[in-house]
């Protein structure tokens, strides 16, 4: 593989400098860049104006497939992840089969590393089909080539608490975390979208905050009780802000995530009934939003996930009752970030780095992801024009499916090149070599 040459692109917008790429790894840095022997045949790429940050790491991905191919498969999410900045991303298990055996999780996990795009890292269910009864075989997992480490049943809530504290214990045996999609199903049975004003007024079936919460509560206390690893899926009120942040103070090892439309969108989209805007956990208040920015800001909030839902559009655009709850998400989600946290001031660049890479890469315990931008580190790279601007086009996406709900928004920030180990993934905004 050729040696990459990259000329005065900014580490995490500050000082620019030249990055020298070669056998996977960044090899040297600064004025010894360009000294560097191997980069007399480097390709040579002008970083001028650029963003250099860690290549981003998504704890929340749904690629469909096996089992709804016509969604998304590996290959359309990882082009997607690509695109968005991304150098890897953790696979939810929903799919058909489960990803609940050794099989399915290498299966998945063989299907990212031939596509080779971004590294799919398989998330394995905790329960038998996600079927809340019985525990999956977590361990022959953990042990199988995925080396899988996050466990969770998205899509629907552990919510069983004694088997969610034997998930939670389990885990501890091969240093695994339980991703949660907190949802008390009894308070969510039918529900439409946020239970609030605007519920009440469309006559919709409500999603109370409360529900989200509960769960939450349950689970830091469970994983204080067992000393576990707790994670929580797209967190959306900002009640669970206030468990979170009083949890952490007590010291449970509980991190969480926030989407990128729970950050900007808000349940008055609802009022068109547009199904693109149904969503699980649904679009919450303003309140809640502010909230959500601000705890990602502090860090009670530590990571953003996309939660990317593609969805057929026979299963989508369709009557809201009906639809699938779901957004796509990987292609937008670093323009989402940059307009709702970096243009206002409420992260720099290395947070976004932080809260888009590093953590997640942690959490999933991926060592060679989430590496900071410096000699010696693996070559996964992100680099972002943060002056351009661009108008979301679900049609124009990678995705196999539409349904965005920034269509039509005018978002900061293009993703121009995306380097996995060394190697051109996305150049010039378009996936390298197509
Ligand atoms: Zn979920």
């Amino acid at each position: 593989m050729r040696a990459v040459l990259i000329r005065g692109a900014a580490p995490y917008g500050e000082q620019p400098l030249d990055l020298l790429l070669a056998d996977g790894s960044i090899v040297a840095t600064g004025p010894a860049a360009g000294a560097d022997e191997r980069a007399a045949d480097a390709e040579i790429v002008d970083g001028a104006g650029l963003v250099v940050l860690p290549g981003l790491v998504d704890l929340h991905t749904h690629l469909r497939e096996p089992g709804r191919e016509d969604a998304e498969t590996v290959a359309s999410g990882s082009a997607a992840a690509a695109l968005g900045g991304y150098t890897a991303v953790f696979a939810m298990p929903n799919t058909d089969p489960t990803a609940d055996t050794a099989g399915v999780v290498e299966q998945v996990y063989r299907l990212g590393r031939d596509v080779g795009l971004v590294d799919v890292q398989p998330i394995g269910a905790v329960t038998v089909g996600r079927k809340g009864e019985r525990l999956a075989e977590l361990a022959a997992m953990a042990t199988s080539a995925a080396a899988v480490r996050v466990f969770s049943d998205d899509g629907d809530c552990v919510s069983d608490a004694l088997l969610m504290r034997r998930a939670l214990e389990y885990v501890k045996a091969f240093d695994g975390v339980i991703a949660q999609h907190a949802q008390e199903p009894r308070l969510t049975q039918g529900a439409q979208m946020h239970e609030g004003e605007v519920s009440a007024r469309l006559g919709l079936t409500g999603w109370p905050a409360v529900a989200e919460e509960a769960i939450i509560a349950r689970d830091c206390l469970l994983a204080d009780h067992v000393g576990s690893r707790l994670h929580v899926c797209h967190l959306s009120t900002s009640g669970s802000v206030e468990v979170v942040a009083a949890a952490k103070r007590r010291g449970t090892t509980v991190t969480a995530e926030v989407t990128p439309h729970h950050l900007l969108l808000t349940d008055d989209r609802v009022v068109g009934y547009d199904p693109v805007f149904k969503v699980n956990p649904p679009l919450r208040t303003a309140g809640d939003v502010s909230a959500l920015r601000k705890a990602l800001a502090d860090g009670v909030i530590d990571v953003v996930a996309t939660d990317h839902a593609p969805h057929a559009s026979q299963d989508k655009e369709t009557e809201w009752d009906n639809a699938s709850p779901g957004m796509l998400g990987l292609q937008t989600a670093l323009s989402v970030v940059l307009q709702t946290m970096l243009l206002p001031g409420l992260l720099d660049w290395r947070g976004v780095a932080r809260v888009m890479s590093e953590t997640p890469a942690r959490i999933g315990r991926l060592t060679d992801q989430g590496r900071p931008v410096a000699t010696g580190e693996p070559a996964n790279l992100v680099l972002i024009d943060p002056d351009a601007g661009w108008t979301v086009d679900g049609d124009s996406l990678a995705s196999l499916s539409g349904n965005t709900p920034f269509q039509g928004m005018e978002l900061p920030g293009r993703v121009v090149a995306t380097y996995l180990r060394g190697r051109c993934t996305v150049s010039a905004g378009m996936l390298a070599g197509r």
